[in-house]
């Protein structure tokens, strides 16, 4: 018997169905200047974050690998605004305003899509999470234990 993935002929729709399979999920800002594509399976996690942009914006985070995120059309239309390290990047529509992705500081590599800015039919189940951003430190390892204090990930 060939156990290679090739000779099950079921195989390709067993992916289609899998909720774990990745897909492009598009979505933009309001005005629709801005456009994106990220890859994703339909389970996602949705971090709810309490710092004091994502408070005040409303910024429901999906982060997304770097190598699967696209700015489809409208990147001229992008403003980018830091504050504190200036290591995350906050890039809005300068017509209508949205913030629809940016680049997070718990993940300079990749990208946080805004959950609220998918497409209805983007097909996302989000399991909600609390992240306390207002004590990022803190917490920034339960996101990203990378970025774990020095010291706490000794054995
Ligand atoms: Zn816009």
């Amino acid at each position: 018997m060939d156990l290679r993935a090739g000779s099950f002929p079921n195989l390709g729709s067993f992916l289609m169905t899998n909720s774990q399979a990745k897909r492009p999920r598009h979505g933009g800002c309001h005005c629709g200047a801005v456009r994106f594509a990220a890859i994703l399976p339909d389970n996602v996690v949705a971090l709810s974050c309490n710092c004091s942009i994502c408070a005040k914006a409303g910024f429901i985070h999906v982060i997304t690998p770097g190598a699967d995120f696209r700015i489809m059309h409208g990147e001229d239309m992008l403003t980018e605004y830091r504050f504190n390290t200036g290591t995350a990047k906050h890039y809005f529509c300068r017509q209508c305003g949205v913030e629809a992705f940016n680049v997070p500081r718990s993940h300079p590599d990749d990208w946080s899509v805004n959950l609220r800015c998918f497409d209805a039919d983007a097909g996302l189940l989000p399991r909600f999470q609390e992240f306390d951003g207002a004590n990022w430190e803190a917490h920034v390892a339960t996101i990203n234990p990378e970025l774990a204090p020095d010291g706490a990930n000794d054995a």
